[in-house]
Parts: C-alpha cells; sequence; structure tokens
C-alpha cells in the first residue's frame, strides 16, 4: 500500500463521500480501511477496529466468508452478466426467488430484483400506483411515509423518506404525505408509551380520512425505523397501524432494508412486530452487503393485478446472476449455520443486557433494543428527557468520534447513539465492544463538562 497520507490525500483530491461535509474539516481523520474478517476491521495504520455497526447495518453474516467470494468468482467465469428484460431467465435469479418466496411470509411468494434498497423503494412506488391504476382506480395514487424515515437516496426513495435535510436538497415527488414518527422519547410529552403509540398509530386513520380513502394508495414503514436512530415503537403502534390498513384496504409496505435477515431476531423485521405487509423491500443483509442486490418482494394478488398489464419498470442490473448467486449462498450460511437461531438464543440476549446497563451512565437516558439494533439517547437530564442546550447532534458527534478514536465503530443520529453489528458476534466480543463504549461515553462525559 501507499502510506495513509498520501491515500488520504487522494482520496481527498478525487472521491466525494456521501452523506459527508466534502470540506478540509469533513476529511480530517478518514481511515483507510483494508481488510476484514469476522466483526473486526483493519485500517491502513494497522489498528483493529470493531464494527458495531455491520458496515451499514448490512454485514449480518460478519466479513471474510470465502465461501461468497468463491461463489462469485464461479458464477463469473460461467454467466457474468445477463438480464431477464424479455423472455430469457438464468438460474442464479430462479433459485433466489424461490428461496426469498420460502422464506419470506404469508403469501409474499413474487420478487422483483434492484440493487439495493433506494431502487427498489422506487420499484414499490411504480408497483403501488400501477396496481391501482391496473384496478380501476387512478386517482388512489398518495403513499403516506414517516417523518424521519429513512427509505434511500433516489429522489423517489428520499421522497418517500422523511428526512427535511434531503427534501431540501432536491425537493420531493408529489402525492407523498408523511405522518409523525412514534418516538416517545423525543415527542411523548406527558404521554406514558402506550398512549403515545396508539395516538401516533391514529394519526394514519387521521390522514387517510383528510387525503380520502380513494387517494391514499399505500402505507410505507420500516418495522423498526433504522436510520432515523432506532426508534423502537411503543407496543401499541403496530397492532393499531395493522388495522387501520385492513379496515381502509390500503397496502402496506414494510421496508425490512435493515430489519430483514435476522436483524431483529427473525428472518423479516414484520415477523416480530406481528405485521402483515403487502410488499417488502430488502436489500442489505439479503447478501450481507458482499455485492449490491436488492429486492419488491411482492404478495399473490398484487403481483397478479399488476401482471395484467406491462410493467414498465426495470433495472439492468435487476436479477444480476453474479449478485443472486451470492446473496443465495449467503442465505444458505444463514439457515445452515443457523445464524438467527445464535441471534434469538445467545447474541441478542446478551446484547441486549449490556445494552440495558448503559442506563446507569450519566448521560444516558432511553436504552432500547430490537434484536441486534439499538440506540441509547443522551441527555443531561433523564427525569425530564431533556435535550443538550448545544445544537441537536453535538453531543452524540462527540460520542461518535470518541468511539472512532477508541477503535468501535457506532454511529450517532442527532443526540442518539446506535449499534447493529454483525449477526455472529460472540459473547466475549460483545464483553469488549462495551469496554470500548464505556471508555467512549466517560471520555465525552467529561469532554461535555469541561
Ligand atoms: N430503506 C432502508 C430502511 C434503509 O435503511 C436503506 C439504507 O440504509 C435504504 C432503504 C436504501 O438502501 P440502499 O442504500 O441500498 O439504496
Amino acid at each position: 500500500h501507499m502510506p495513509t497520507a498520501e491515500l488520504q490525500a487522494l482520496d481527498a483530491a478525487h472521491h466525494m463521500h456521501p452523506f459527508s461535509a466534502n470540506t478540509e474539516l469533513g476529511r480530517e481523520g478518514v481511515r483507510v480501511i483494508t481488510r476484514a474478517k469476522g466483526v473486526w476491521l483493519t485500517d491502513s495504520e494497522g489498528e483493529e477496529i470493531l464494527d458495531g455497526m455491520a458496515g451499514l447495518w448490512c454485514v449480518n453474516i460478519g466479513y471474510g466468508r470465502e465461501e461468497l467470494a468463491e461463489v462469485a468468482a464461479r458464477q463469473m467465469r460461467e454467466l457474468p452478466y445477463y438480464n431477464t428484460f424479455f423472455k430469457t431467465t438464468h438460474v442464479p435469479v430462479i433459485a433466489l426467488a424461490q428461496k426469498l418466496a420460502e422464506l419470506a411470509p404469508g403469501d409474499l411468494n413474487h420478487v422483483f430484483f434492484s440493487s439495493g434498497g433506494s431502487d427498489a423503494n422506487d420499484t414499490n412506488i411504480r408497483l403501488v400506483r400501477t396496481y391501482w391504476q391496473n384496478k380501476g382506480q387512478p386517482d388512489r395514487n398518495v403513499i403516506i411515509s414517516r417523518k424521519n424515515a429513512y427509505h434511500g437516496s433516489s429522489v423517489g426513495s428520499s421522497s418517500l423518506g422523511g428526512m427535511a435535510g434531503m427534501h431540501a436538497q432536491g425537493g420531493i415527488i408529489p402525492n407523498i404525505h408523511h405522518i409523525n414518527q412514534p418516538n416517545w422519547w423525543a415527542e411523548g410529552g406527558d404521554m406514558t408509551p402506550a398512549e403515545f403509540g396508539l395516538a401516533r398509530a391514529r394519526e394514519l386513520e387521521e390522514a387517510i380520512l383528510e387525503l380520502g380513502q380513494d387517494r391514499v394508495a399505500a402505507f410505507i414503514a420500516e418495522p423498526v425505523q433504522g436510520a432515523g436512530g432506532v426508534i423502537v415503537a411503543p407496543d401499541t403502534y403496530w397492532p393499531e397501524i395493522q388495522r387501520i390498513c385492513d379496515k381502509f384496504g390500503i397496502l402496506l409496505i414494510a421496508d425490512e432494508v435493515i430489519c430483514g435477515f435476522g436483524r431483529t431476531g427473525n428472518w423479516f423485521g414484520s415477523q416480530t412486530l406481528g405485521i402483515r405487509p403487502h410488499i417488502m423491500t430488502v436489500a442489505k443483509g439479503m447478501s450481507s452487503g458482499y455485492v449490491p442486490i436488492g429486492a419488491s418482494i411482492i404478495c399473490d394478488e398484487v403481483a397478479e393485478v399488476i401482471g395484467m398489464e406491462e410493467f414498465n419498470h426495470g433495472y439492468t442490473y435487476s436479477g444480476h446472476p453474479v449478485a443472486a448467486a451470492v446473496a443465495l449462498e449467503n442465505l444458505r450460511i444463514l439457515e445452515e449455520e443457523k445464524i438467527i437461531d445464535h441471534v434469538r438464543d445467545v447474541a441478542a440476549p446478551y446484547l441486549k443486557q449490556k445494552w440495558e446497563s448503559l442506563l446507569v451512565h450519566p448521560l444516558v437516558g432511553e436504552a432500547k433494543i430490537v434484536g441486534m439494533m439499538g440506540s441509547i439517547a443522551l441527555t443531561p437530564d433523564k427525569g425530564t428527557r431533556a435535550k443538550f442546550a448545544a445544537e441537536a447532534g453535538t453531543v452524540g458527534y462527540i460520542c461518535r468520534e470518541r468511539c472512532f478514536k477508541n477503535n468501535v465503530i457506532m454511529r450517532h443520529v442527532g443526540d442518539r447513539m446506535i449499534i447493529s453489528p454483525p449477526l455472529v458476534i460472540t459473547p466475549a466480543e460483545i464483553d469488549e465492544m462495551f469496554v470500548r463504549i464505556h471508555k467512549s461515553l466517560d471520555e465525552a462525559h467529561a469532554e461535555i463538562l469541561e
């Protein structure tokens, strides 16, 4: 390798980083990741970093699995590319679609492939609008989503998302309506979590009545809001959302891009949260991030209605054979090595116990966790759920930077800190992660008090 400083200089000169300030300050301290194995990353200085985020919530089976590299190489030699646009198909895409249909709950039996989660959600926008069009209700084209949701970065998927900063850079497409998120810690006021969960769910009903039942096509949500800060809804929320979707006959889209493939302790977050979606968005953990691939998994009735006409949609890499073969191998490993059982029986209970023990720390007001995705709220006063006087995110950023220096990757969203480690993490590795997290929080606390 070139020396780190040279790599950093070239990176700064030519590479624009996503979701980053590409300024001198924003680029300061950029680390060059060179290798990874299991839950560990190695940088160009030889530092070993514990990845508490599984990359971007995606490396579910951990890094460095040779089997995936071998499958990719074999598939590249045999059939590196072919499309399925017209009357052609191939074995990897058939096998993966069949496997996803087998794993997905209910009658979610039909798969439309993409290269990731953003373009799968773009597919969903066209799918649900075409569904109602084909049923003779073309005005039924409004999709309801939630503030602070993340559904991707394309203009369509970020319109579904509720990130104000993204809307401010490029605007949003028409006929998307956002309701509030079920974030009790930040927005619950004097209500109990149960009351608040119901109130926030009923905003869906209010929105449907306001917009007109004959205008609303679908509701989209993540079972557990991830990039918004791992916002776990109160228990009353999802049953009420499901009741409302059933009552008004609107399509329910579960964005499982983070929650899918074991993250919540079941194959899909919908199973953990008791949701019955018509469409699921999947990506990330489907290939453990080894190759880019995403999909919409669609129920029988929606697929049948879409199939009435030509569906004018598709990506060059829809069902890419190499991506499909690697994803299939990843699913084989998840299944044969019983990694979701490991989550349920070993990793998640242990992580929950450690995570909730953070509540004794003076900075931590709330600790939420579902399976292998958790968040803590940082606060100057636990009793009143107060926010820091500094600009929102400042304290979160300080904690994140301390973690980074102490070689554990955690992410911050405003003043919440997040973890989402590879599902294969062992109790000993969780112990090591918490040594580093405690050290980082203590250092951040001291810095804030200075
Ligand atoms: N949906 C959710 C819930 C996500 O968390 C993400 C990415 O983080 C996406 C969609 C977008 O997926 P991608 O980055 O693969 O386009």
